[in-house]
């Protein structure tokens, strides 16, 4: 099963309204897949999380490596791509690349075994994994913590369990949306606050002894990804559980995270921190220091349902009679790339989503919809 073709895409979809967190704004989703194609005919497809030109040209960089390769032997073909990169880039896009690929070629190998690639991941330990809305983002609309308590109670009408939303921006301004929305969800509803790494130590610290009371589930990358110290002070300090590594790579990366115990949840980009293959490892890792699991998503239906496979696939650690379940993140914001792109469509059943069990990523991508949203 010999590596014919390797073909980076960017689609892209200018957004009706923009939205902003606390380090830029989006007017426009713009992602870089990979298809895959081998001497059989069997295509695979991948996706890079980061800059999509940027990610696009990591694609190209690797191309020589990749091609002539066996598809089937993933972990080998890692290891090159890996020793082709180390020297200057142990970090970033082009290890987004290097993902985009990995995950192509999980899904050729389950098209090629007619396999759902969680079968290749060791097995389908659960059909449904339980979505969190990622949501409430900002605008620059005058009554801003109504239109997010709005927003929240959209979600929890839809049958979500869980809701994240973002903070970052200033103390004053984000207690108040919480507490907006804690308020109009009710307690049963988990909600998690997303500061994108906006704050201090010291600011971090007063904005979780202030959000104690809304019983918030995670506070997710409250400092900047490169203070690991401040992550182990912060996480000592306050009853809610630290969640970061969005902005982390590799195994060797997730290691600076876990031995001091900066995080509570490890959330590895599985379109970014290394592909399926190494971020199996690092779940693996992650679950030998008692650290819970849950990906960043942010993405197409590729990116999705890779997360999904690989939740469906996650051991609870540790083991119980009554399982509690694994998150997968569903971004809720406008993205026809996420919806409308792949075929078939995601299922929700009873809140929960229905993990793909065709052959592969179990999820395609058509021409005509290639075409529609491909970069002009
Ligand atoms: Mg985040």
């Amino acid at each position: 099963m010999v590596i014919k073709k390797i073909e980076p895409f960017i689609v892209t979809h200018q957004l009706s309204r923009n939205f902003f967190f606390s380090q830029w704004t989006y007017d426009t989703r713009s992602i870089c897949l990979v298809r895959i194609t081998t001497d059989d005919g069997i295509h695979g497809w991948g996706e890079g999380y980061g800059p999509s030109s940027l990610v696009k040209a990591g694609i190209e960089y690797f191309k020589p490596v990749v091609l002539g390769e066996n598809a089937l032997q993933e972990e080998k073909i890692w290891q090159k791509m890996y020793l082709h990169s180390l020297d200057f880039a142990r970090r970033g896009v082009l290890l987004a690349a290097l993902s985009a690929i990995d995950i192509a070629l999980w899904d050729i190998k389950g098209k090629a075994l007619k396999q759902p690639v969680s079968v290749l991941l060791g097995g389908r330990k659960r059909e449904q994994v339980k979505p969190y809305a990622t949501g409430l983002y900002f605008s620059n609309e005058e009554k801003l913590s109504d239109k997010l308590a709005e927003e929240a109670v959209s979600y929890k009408e839809l049958g979500f369990e869980a809701i994240k939303m973002k903070v970052g921006l200033g103390l004053k301004k984000d207690i108040k949306n919480v507490e907006a929305v804690r308020e109009a969800i009710g307690p049963d509803i988990e909600l998690m606050v997303d500061a994108n790494h906006a704050y201090s130590y010291r600011e971090a610290f007063q904005l979780a002894l202030s959000m104690e009371k809304y019983d918030i589930s995670w506070f997710e990358e409250p400092v900047s990804p490169e203070n690991y110290d401040c992550y182990v002070q912060l996480r000592n300090k306050t009853n809610i559980p630290v969640a970061g590594g969005e902005c982390e790579y590799l195994r060797t990366g997730f290691m600076n995270l876990f031995r001091p115990r900066c995080v509570d949840i490890a959330q590895p980009d599985i379109c970014a921190a290394g592909g399926l293959t190494e971020v199996k490892k690092i779940l693996s890792l992650a679950q030998t220091y008692g650290i819970d699991f849950v990906p960043h998503t942010w993405g197409t239906g590729i990116a999705l349902s890779a997360a999904l496979h690989l939740q469906c696939n996650q051991d609870i650690m540790p083991g119980r009679l009554y399982e509690s379940e694994p998150f997968v993140e569903f971004d809720r914001t406008e993205n026809p790339l996420r919806d409308e792109l792949v075929s078939p469509k995601f299922d929700i059943e009873n809140g929960r989503l229905v993990v793909p069990d065709k052959p592969g990523l179990g999820v395609d991508i058509e021409d005509d919809m290639l075409s529609k949203y491909l970069e002009k």
